[in-house]
């Protein structure tokens, strides 16, 4: 028994150890059984589901562990092992299994996709996945374990250490990422950098090359939708397994990246300006006139993005010439807003 066990006769000691009046209750306790003869997968659920009530509880997914026993399963508890540190999975978590379930998340989005998700059944959905890829054969499923663990590295190599973080800017003061890891921000991210095709991309090596070249505006892009969509955030925070919000939260981080990108790929108008742009209207003004035209106050440069003077929409150029410093927090106040698919919308018509 541990050392730290709450049964003091039992603390530190081997089963050797024990007074023969324990050795005996050990020996003579009887272990009741039953076999319940059950033929449908539901009715096993729903039995795991009741014994459980009664003692600890067992998270979804290790119920799901316990129902859907299957090398599909096993599979991917040895992927989720390996991506353990890429997931940030804590030892918490780890130990009920969220690991899985995280990854699980992720692949039962790349094989249906996010407007497939029902609404306010994430266990559903998950369940589905471990039955459709149960008779998948073999090598499509590693295959798509392959797909999903190169998104996340994509991911990784464009956000670092802010993977899976929000960014938010608290009353009164300035902008930060949060320190707390967010699952449904997680599960667009990796979404997000499936697929080179979706933003035309010609093979995955171009795409990875865009993404290195231009890391700095995707995390731009990703930190305009937290500061400039209240919705989004909303998405990722509040009824995260609402159809809306899943499609809300997808739709938008995925049009945020491909406005970030837009003119890689196919030489159209440039949308951010870039950290170079930034750097050189901080160099040209003088430290004293550097300044926010909304408050007055000293600018910060982490803290300070460049806005267009004639609006993108309006045609404004992202040009140094048509670029100002200002604070994130004061262009938020001013009741900036940013929509990134009413803006691919707009660029169509
Ligand atoms: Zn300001």
């Amino acid at each position: 028994m541990p050392d730290d066990s709450v049964v003091d006769e039992l603390r530190g000691k081997r089963f050797v150890d024990l007074k023969p009046i324990l050795k005996a209750a050990f020996k003579n306790f009887k272990l009741s059984t039953a076999t319940i003869p059950i033929t449908s997968r539901a009715d096993k659920f729903e039995l795991f589901k009741r014994l459980n009530q009664r003692s600890t509880v067992l998270s979804d997914q290790e119920l799901r562990n316990a129902v859907h026993h299957s090398e599909y399963l096993n599979e991917i508890k040895g992927y989720a092992e390996k991506l353990k540190e890429k997931l940030r999975v804590t030892e918490a978590e780890w130990k009920r299994m969220k690991d899985v379930e995280y990854l699980s998340r992720l692949l039962a989005y790349q094989r249906r996709g996010y407007m497939d998700f029902p609404n306010k059944r994430l266990n559903q959905f998950l369940n589905d996945e471990m039955t459709i890829g149960k008779s998948e054969d073999p090598q499509s499923r590693e295959r798509r374990c392959k797909i999903v663990e190169k998104a996340l590295v994509r991911v990784i190599d464009v956000f670092g250490e802010l993977r899976f973080r929000p960014y938010r800017i608290p009353d009164h003061s300035l902008g930060e990422w949060a320190r707390n890891l967010n699952r449904a921000l997680m599960e667009a991210q990796v979404w997000a950098f499936l697929d080179h095709s979706r933003y035309g991309f010609k093979d995955a090596g171009a795409f990875d090359t865009a993404l290195k070249d231009h890391r700095l505006e995707i995390i731009d892009a990703a930190q305009r939708l937290h500061v400039y969509n209240e919705r989004f955030n909303d998405a990722i925070q509040r009824g995260t397994t609402g159809k809306p919000n899943v499609e809300f939260r997808f739709s938008r981080y995925e049009a945020a990246i491909r406005l970030a990108l837009s003119g890689v790929p196919e030489g159209r108008r440039q949308r951010f300006f870039t950290l170079q742009q930034k750097q050189n209207l901080w160099d040209k003004t003088a430290a004293e006139d550097r300044e926010c035209p909304e408050c007055d106050k000293p600018l910060i440069f982490e803290e300070s993005e460049v806005d267009h003077i004639v609006p993108f929409s309006k045609g404004g150029e992202t040009v140094e010439g048509n670029g100002q410093l200002l604070h994130r927090a004061c262009n938020r106040a001013k009741g900036a807003r940013w929509d990134p698919v009413d803006e691919l919308q707009q660029d169509a018509d």
